[in-house]
């Protein structure tokens, strides 16, 4: 290891960037005595969260228990890059892919979803530094730079206020020798604060009404004989009339969804905030969400405090759909994106990380998620978000509220809720595909060819991603 990267590591704290900061409310005590309610809610990210507080919208009377298995904003939404974008689709090429019937309905309740966040947050006064800055793509090989034209008419097409920059405008906006092209666009997507999202949206909850249980994992789920649902926990227990799994990449109370997602290990560094000099020396005055266009991808933004957020590209599968904490710890994937780092910000060079961390992301071989019920439709889940639910969540919400009430809806009609992501296989076969996949789409990225293997899953709507 050079001395750069092990003196840019050598104080950094184990520990996501976002909760590490003032301003968490009061953790909620656990569940000691068993309860009943009308709906009890498994899971405490975005997607709970939100349907606690949509349910209590909905009817306000309805009584709502919300289970956490460690604290609010432990998950994926508390440790999340940050950016927040409208797409219900795992962006536009792939809806028009997969959905084509559909993607008028998707983008405009994609927007609508995403304006409906920016509108809470404002009524409830929740101060997660949310701004719909939009995003660059940038192009860092020959072949990626070619395909940011086709990706400038898909976002024309769809209303999206887009301009393509050459290299020498790419530099000039955000200052890397190694960029060659870019994106930007300037619509349907931001950044915000996770963490604070978490808690604003915490405290909105439990001002309707929500009893949250935190540090309070559910141990199990069932019918009961009488009707309604039990959920055990470590003490006790409840009884409800309806249930929603919103546990993420955790190992799902439900078998059959073990089958329809991976837990993926995404990385993040955050360094210590830039001075101004550091500052002026990357330019990048409208402080947008910025990614690398490829299948390995880094995402990075720009903090409140100036620091700059630095996640992505090596997503690691671990066989048999492990999820254990000490597996957040791994060294050579922080290494790594240290070194690409400063690859990207050479004048950076002496820069410390203050913060690493990994979080689990939900893949589902369709990149969205596995929306649906079960237990005779006492059940409902919406999980496998795909590295893309800082907003989706809510959609999620939403149409399992739809499926538990039996509405039929727009939401609930959609193909995208109607059918599942295509199952991966399980283990043993599933680590080494998950593999196979990863060197292919590692090769497509040097080679800007998308090969046989690719091409097939493609042909099936079927893919791995982060
Ligand atoms: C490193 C990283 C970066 C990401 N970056 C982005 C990004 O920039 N933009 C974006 O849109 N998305 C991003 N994502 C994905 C995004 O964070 C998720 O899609 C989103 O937060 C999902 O919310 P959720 O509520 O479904 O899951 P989570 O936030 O993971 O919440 C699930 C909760 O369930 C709890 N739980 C699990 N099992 C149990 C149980 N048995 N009992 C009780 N509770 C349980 C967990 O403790 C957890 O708090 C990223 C994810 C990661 C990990």
């Amino acid at each position: 290891m050079s001395t750069l990267i092990k003196d840019a590591l050598a104080d950094t704290i184990h520990a996501p960037f976002w909760t590490d900061q003032p301003g968490a409310p009061a953790i909620c005590p656990p569940l000691v005595a068993s309860t009943e309610c009308d709906l009890v809610i498994i899971g405490g990210g975005f997607t709970g969260l939100w349907t606690a507080i949509l349910a209590k919208e909905q009817n306000p009377g309805r009584d709502v228990v919300l289970l956490e298995g460690e604290t609010i904003a432990f998950g994926g939404s508390g440790r999340n890059g940050g950016f927040i974008s409208g797409s219900l689709t795992h962006g536009l090429a792939h809806g028009e892919a997969i959905w084509p019937s559909d993607m008028n309905a998707l983008v405009r309740i994609g927007r609508e979803n995403l304006q409906a966040i920016v509108d809470f947050t404002t009524a409830e006064g929740i101060d997660a530094n949310l701004s719909i800055v939009g995003k660059t793509a940038i192009a860092l090989n020959e072949h990626s730079a070619r395909s940011l034209a086709g990706m400038h008419a898909l976002h024309q097409k769809w209303g999206d206020d887009t301009e393509l920059l050459n290299q020498e405008q790419m530099r000039a906006d955000v200052h890397s020798p190694t960029y060659l092209a870019g994106l930007r666009v300037r619509t349907g997507s931001g950044l915000m604060d996770p963490a604070k999202l978490s808690w604003g949206l915490k405290r909105a909850a439990e001002a309707r009404g929500v009893r949250i249980f935190e540090n309070t994992p559910a141990t199990n789920i069932a019918l009961r004989s009488g009707g309604g649902i039990a959920v055990s926990t470590p003490v006790a227990s409840v009884h409800a009339q309806h249930a929603v799994i919103a546990t993420n990449g955790f190992t799902p109370l439900l078998k059959r969804l073990k089958y329809r997602m991976l837990p993926i290990f995404d990385h993040v560094l955050v360094t210590e905030p830039l001075t101004s000099g550091q500052l002026s020396d990357i330019g990048w005055v409208e402080n947008q969400g910025l990614t690398d266009v490829g299948n390995q991808f880094h995402y990075y933004r720009r903090t409140p405090d100036d620091r700059i957020l630095w996640g992505g590209y090596d997503a690691i599968y671990y066989r048999g759909n492990r999820t254990e904490k000490e597996l957040e710890r791994r060294d050579s994937s922080h290494r790594l994106l240290a070194t690409q780092f400063f690859s990207t910000f050479p004048q950076l060079e002496g820069m410390r990380f203050t913060h690493k961390w990994a979080g689990i992301i939900d893949s589902t071989s369709r990149f969205t998620p596995a929306i649906g019920t079960a237990m005779k439709g006492q059940v409902a889940y919406a999980v496998g978000y795909t590295g893309l639910g800082t907003a989706s969540s809510r959609f999620g919400a939403l149409a399992m509220l739809d499926l538990l009430a039996k509405r039929s809806t727009e939401i609930t009609n959609l193909t995208i809720v109607k059918r599942k992501p295509f199952p991966f296989p399980p283990e043993p076969l599933r680590y080494p595909l998950v593999q196979f996949t990863r060197n292919q789409l590692a090769r497509e990225d040097r080679t800007g060819k998308r090969g046989l293997w690719l091409s097939t899953l493609d042909r099936f709507g079927l893919g791995f991603n982060s």
